[in-house]
């Protein structure tokens, strides 16, 4: 005989902080002040909310879709449907109607809950998703009219209700969740999550070496919870009972800044452009925000560049903690962070940061592996680079209902982006294999130009992308958009760029630009503006230089 073979129910954990730490607050922004509730109140409604799920027809494994920002009735969600063992399906709400309509049928969403000020944003697809019998919709005082002929209200779904419900004994591979990949590379993919990868992600994420939460947190999860589960946080955050506070709508610098101030933050977490913006929010005025009891952001979905990261730690001896990862690895694979190896406490603070600046370590329980193109494992040298490949058991083995081959390998998941692994196992991604630039036969990685020219006084944000050249094949072109008032030259760049870069990988042409598009997900959006810049040449719309 040997040990017990306790499934891996996400209804062991989401309700855990709620019975250690009843009182603490959930707070989320809402017009004119915060809603608050306590956790015991959260997991109540949770449990409310899974009679009145269960009342209406849902079942094991049935698709419950949420349309919704960061805030509590989210979080009810996130704890009540997989602990029902329904799977919860987070749409993401900055889709184009024609992705969501298909992302809707694809997964078959049985019901969609949705918040108030959402709701035109669903309405294009009225009469186009029969599977949905239903939504639910959540209210918060400002209107939410919806022409959609069977609704309910939220609160009147879970009202009157028991606050116990029996959780179902189920396999533990029986899935939780699903996300779609936000389809910058073709039709948009599901990744369903099972009880057991997001059970075993929510044990790594806590670790000390990974994102290192305690019950002591007070948590602002900026990434949205319709995107990649919010990086798991909020499972997180419910197990181990920390506060959480929640933006909802108001998805600005200020708000976050000002929740970060009256609800004592300590962690936050969101994409580089979000840093970016807080970032410039604090730079306008220095005195505004006490945001003295942050002490760690965690960053990713694209590389934060070195000179973000160490603004924070200079000015706010913030420790910025990068993540790479994907929706189909649950969505956590690495993280670096400051002090992340014993060895680095004797390196310079230099070489610190250059650490952090890396896509990090695999979190424990994963393994990846750089190829080439016949498959055989690369160095790791830190300078070879091939085709990132990860396995672990919170990692996708398959997309839902739709094979793609070419995305597995032998196991791996073939991640598509290109990387190098250091001699002490430091993941550094090079580039997505498509935003690689190929210039007479040599590769030039946009990320590393990027990351240069942002360190120039006064450059915001920089986009480095290919462009069809007729001698070398292709040639970087650099967008930058400037600090208001900030005046930098093309030569500027380019000479700044070639102290680290050769000659021939400088960019062709830099252009000045009032914005850069970004994806649904808040990163650069290289198609369109390759797009852009093959349909309009130089003649960009906001272009200045
Ligand atoms: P999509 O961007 O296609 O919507 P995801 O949100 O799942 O899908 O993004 C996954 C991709 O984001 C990774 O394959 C990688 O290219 C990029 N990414 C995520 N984190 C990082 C990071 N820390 N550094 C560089 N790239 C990152």
């Amino acid at each position: 005989m040997t040990m017990q073979n306790t499934p891996l129910l996400m209804s062991r954990i989401v309700g855990r902080g709620a019975m250690l730490d009843p009182d603490i607050e959930v707070v989320t922004m809402v017009t004119g002040g915060t809603h608050r509730q306590t956790l015991k109140e959260t997991w109540d409604r949770a449990n409310q909310l899974a009679h009145g799920l269960k009342d209406m027809g849902i079942t094991i494994g049935d698709r419950v879709a949420s349309f919704m920002w960061n805030n509590y009735r989210h979080l009810e969600l996130y704890q009540g449907v997989p602990s029902m063992g329904a799977v919860l399906h987070t749409l993401n709400i900055r889709l184009p109607p024609a992705d969501l309509e298909y992302i809707i049928n694809h997964a078959q969403d049985k019901v969609i809950f949705i918040d108030e000020d959402l709701l035109p944003l669903l309405e294009p697809l009225k009469g186009k998703i029969p599977c949905v019998e239903k939504i639910i919709i959540c209210r918060y005082g400002d209107g939410g009219e919806s022409s959609f002929e069977n609704q309910d209200d939220y609160e009147n779904l879970i009202a009157n209700r028991a606050v116990v419900y029996n959780w179902p004994e189920i396999d533990e591979t029986s899935p939780m969740g699903l996300c779609y990949t936000s389809g910058t590379t073709g039709k948009p993919k599901g990744v369903m999550y099972t009880n057991r990868s997001t059970y075993l992600h929510t044990l790594a994420l806590s670790l000390t070496d990974s994102v290192n939460l305690s019950a002591l947190d007070s948590v602002c999860d900026i990434v949205p919870m319709f995107h990649a589960m919010g990086w798991g946080l909020p499972f997180n955050a419910s197990m181990l009972g920390c506060k959480q506070v929640m933006p909802h709508r108001f998805m600005v610098p200020d708000a976050f800044l000002q929740l970060m101030q009256e609800e004592e933050v300590t962690i936050s977490a969101g994409v580089p452009t979000i840093w970016q913006g807080v970032r410039v929010a604090l730079e306008a005025d220095p005195n505004k925000y006490d945001i003295s009891k942050i002490t760690r952001l965690t960053c990713g979905g694209a590389a934060p560049p070195l000179s973000l990261i160490r603004w924070y730690w200079d000015n706010y001896s913030i420790e910025m903690i990068q993540g790479w990862g994907m929706t189909e690895t649950n969505p956590l694979g690495t993280l670096s962070r400051k002090v992340a190896k014993r060895s680095h406490l004797n390196i310079s603070e230099d070489k610190q940061f250059e650490n952090i600046a890396k896509a990090g370590l695999t979190m424990p329980g994963l393994e990846a592996e750089i190829f080439d193109e016949q498959w055989n494992p690369l160095p790791h040298d830190g300078e070879t680079i091939g085709e990132l490949c990860i396995r672990g058991p919170w990692i996708a083995s398959s997309y839902y209902n739709d094979p793609q081959p070419d995305k597995f390998h032998d196991g791996w998941l073939v991640t598509g982006d290109v990387a190098k692994i250091d001699p002490e196992q430091y993941i550094i991604i090079s580039d997505r294999s498509k935003d690689l630039i190929k210039s007479g036969g040599e590769w030039i990685s946009s990320v590393d130009l990027e990351n240069h020219i942002v360190a120039i006084e006064g450059v915001l944000q920089a986009a480095v992308v290919a462009q069809p050249h007729p001698t070398w094949g292709e040639r970087p072109v650099a967008l930058i958009v400037l600090e208001p008032g900030a005046e930098v030259s093309k030569e500027t760049v380019l000479e700044h760029c070639s102290t680290m870069f050769a000659k021939w990988q400088l960019p062709d042409d830099v252009l000045s630009v009032d914005s850069i598009p970004l994806t649904s997900t808040g990163k650069i959006d290289k198609k369109v503006i390759r797009a852009k810049l093959d349909n309009d040449g130089y003649q960009l719309p906001g272009l200045r230089g």
